[in-house]
């Protein structure tokens, strides 16, 4: 499986990181090497002093698919899941200054942590409230309303490039409040008011 990324999905987050607006998505890719295996702790990488959080809804591809039409994108996902797109800013930073590409950053082991999945007939798809809790204090809320492209367009626009497969899994992006973690950190992500994945950091 492979889990594509958007980045600059939520206006709130582009500006607190003081990225344009883009006019299509940006995306990226993790390799499955990337997910954190469940119950495993976070371990902050050595390559880095500034790992941050971005809690993002996810969503998990259910068949095989390309060149998929919007109007028909909401065929191809009946789960929705929130995880953390994990990411050494930093070396992000470093990244985008040279015009690299952000694999470094953004899919190194642990990265990907992928909460409980939830039937999407059980949510409004168009109002999913979703939040991250640092240690018990809320950092980031979001609401998929507040998204630039929703979950079909996103489909629509990734599957011109990449096949979609059975349980590929999309990060639709995050809204403002990333920040960095320390050791100790214990991140709860809540889908809808259900706690959708628990995660220490050592
Ligand atoms: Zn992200």
């Amino acid at each position: 499986m492979k889990i594509i990324c958007i980045g600059r999905n939520y206006t709130e987050h582009i500006e607190e990181l003081s990225n344009e607006r883009p006019a299509s998505p940006v995306v990226f890719l993790k390799p499955d090497s990337a997910i954190l295996p469940k119950k495993m702790p976070f371990f902050i990488p050595s390559f880095s002093e500034d790992i941050h959080y971005e809690v993002e809804v996810l969503i998990k591809i259910n068949k095989v698919g390309k060149h998929i039409d919007a109007k028909f994108a909401h065929k191809y996902y009946d789960e929705i899941g929130l995880g953390i797109d994990f990411t050494a800013r930093d070396v992000q930073k470093q990244c985008k200054e040279k015009g690299l590409p952000w694999e470094k950053a953004k899919a190194f082991d642990g990265s990907a942590v992928i909460g409980t999945f939830v039937p999407k007939e059980t949510l409004d798809l168009s109002q999913i409230d979703f939040k991250l809790l640092k240690n018990d204090a809320i950092v980031q809320e979001g609401n998929t309303k507040n998204m630039l492209w929703n979950f079909d367009a996103l489909i629509a626009y990734v599957s011109q490039y990449f096949t979609l497969k059975k349980g590929d899994v999309i990060f639709t992006g995050t809204p403002a409040g990333v920040g960095r973690v320390v050791e100790n950190d214990v991140l709860i992500g809540v889908l809808q008011d259900v706690e959708s994945f628990k995660v220490k950091v050592k």
